[in-house]
């Protein structure tokens, strides 16, 4: 079959080769995709929202699916735009509608799905420009620190921790008042600040049945020892030695089956991922916010130990037959390190010749923001790869992908050097 992925990150290059290693994939390709796409796959010059040149794309080229890696097209409605013609509704899409998309496009409707579903999260009240009054009160109620949420996409950085109330009162003006993150901050989540240790936890559904993939837990922060300014995701390691067993059957129970329940009482008809981001809290599980995707970088550790027939398993979702699939997980463990151009998330430049790719060997190369020039791979974008380390414990596995990462050059090249350090120093303990 002929498959359409859309996006152009580290996830949507680990998608390309986990399905191009289905004897089913017939024609790949990647919108817009990167250097790395391009050698494995086709890449094609489309925007992952111009739904439209989707759509034409697809009819031209007879595609069977479209795999969305990141929210903005499913956020947008790329499952309603296809619904509505006879011929683009024959074409599979992994992700979900609209108002299935709102579980991540919107924190407040996020809050009250868990709210109605009985799923823990962190107690919350909503707060808008004629409610402000009453959100500066509602602060002097809660004890430091503070944690406000824009309600829509924020690119990341919608949500702001506030260690005193001053300043807690402050965000909170200039978000609703000054509209500080434009529509996105039109409404204000304040919620209280959850103590411990955070995961993420990846389930795929096709709206009745349900399988749950490796858990992950990745590095946002710039900084080594999680300090400076948030990113995309600075490293991954899976799995994580904390979400045991016994942690895993309550994150099933009291989230996992609650969730795909409520959509189904709510009547959203979910099919694709959801990825849920938790705080372990002394042990139980508490969800801090839902994603309707993949995670990047978690699917750089995520992917790499399922080794069942990815393409067959999203096929099973057409027909709701998602349950007789085998998710045949390795035991392996896999930590990624992302390799970001000099300044990122801040002010970056681009276009740095990247050299040593050839000389990385036990370690797999995700290419994310890079591009061809002249027969050379150059950086554009502030991720530029992920190197990818498998071993029999967490400790082997950060050897491999630090080795691979120690080969890769550019002018301006960083990393994190201490990826995983946290969860060894768990370990021994
Ligand atoms: P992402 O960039 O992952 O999409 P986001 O902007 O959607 O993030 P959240 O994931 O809700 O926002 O929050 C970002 C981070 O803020 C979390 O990963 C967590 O570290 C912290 N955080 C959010 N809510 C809470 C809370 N109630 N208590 C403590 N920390 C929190």
């Amino acid at each position: 079959m002929n498959i359409l992925i859309l996006g152009s990150g580290g996830r949507e290059y680990v998608f390309s080769e986990k399905i191009l290693e289905s004897p089913n994939c017939e024609n790949l390709f990647v919108a817009p995709g990167n250097a790395g796409t391009a050698k494995i796959a086709k890449n094609v010059n489309i925007s992952p929202t111009d739904f439209k040149s989707i759509a034409d794309f697809c009819l031209k080229n007879t595609i069977e699916m479209i795999v969305v890696g990141p929210e903005a097209p499913l956020v947008a409605g790329i499952r309603d735009f296809f619904a509505t013609d006879s011929k683009l509704n024959q074409i599979q899409i992994i992700g979900p509608g609209k108002v299935g998309a709102q579980l991540e496009g919107s924190k407040e409707f996020a809050k009250s799905f868990m709210h109605r579903h009985n799923i823990p999260t962190a107690a919350y009240s909503t707060f808008t420009k004629s409610t402000l009054k009453e959100g500066l009160s509602y602060l002097k109620t809660l004890t430091p620190p503070y944690v406000l949420k824009a309600d829509g996409l924020a690119g990341g950085k919608g949500v702001v921790i506030c260690e005193n109330l001053r300043t807690a009162e402050q965000s909170l003006t200039e978000m609703l008042q000054d509209e500080k993150f434009g529509a996105a901050s039109e409404k204000v989540v304040i919620e209280e600040f959850l103590s411990g240790i955070e995961l993420s936890v990846f389930v795929l559904t096709d709206g009745k049945n349900y399988k749950i993939l490796p858990a992950a837990k990745d590095y946002k922060r710039i900084g080594e020892g999680d300090t400076g300014l948030n990113t995309g995701g600075m490293g991954a390691v899976s799995p994580v030695k904390f979400a045991d067993a016994r942690f895993m059957e309550k994150v099933e129970a009291k989230v996992i089956k609650p969730t795909i329940k409520g959509l189904q009482t709510d009547k959203i008809d979910y099919q694709g991922f959801i990825f849920i981001g938790l705080m372990n809290v002394a042990g139980e599980p508490y969800v801090i916010e839902y994603n309707v995707r993949m995670g990047d970088p978690e699917t750089q550790v995520v992917l790499p130990r399922l080794k069942s027939d990815l393409l067959s398993i999203f096929k099973s979702m057409s027909t709701k037959s998602l349950k007789q699939e085998d998710f045949i997980i390795s035991d392996q463990t896999a930590a990624t390190i992302v390799l970001v151009a000099g300044g990122y998330p801040e002010k970056y430049e681009k276009g740095k010749i990247i050299k040593g790719l050839d000389d990385v060997v036990h370690a797999k190369i995700y290419h994310a923001g890079t591009a061809d020039e002249n027969n050379e791979v150059i950086t554009a974008g502030g991720r530029v790869l992920a190197i990818t380390g498998m071993g029999d414990t967490l400790d082997m596995a950060l050897k491999n992908a630090y080795a691979g990462a120690n080969k890769v050059c550019w002018e301006d090249l960083y990393y994190r050097k201490d990826i995983g350090q946290d969860l060894l120093a768990l370990d021994s303990q």
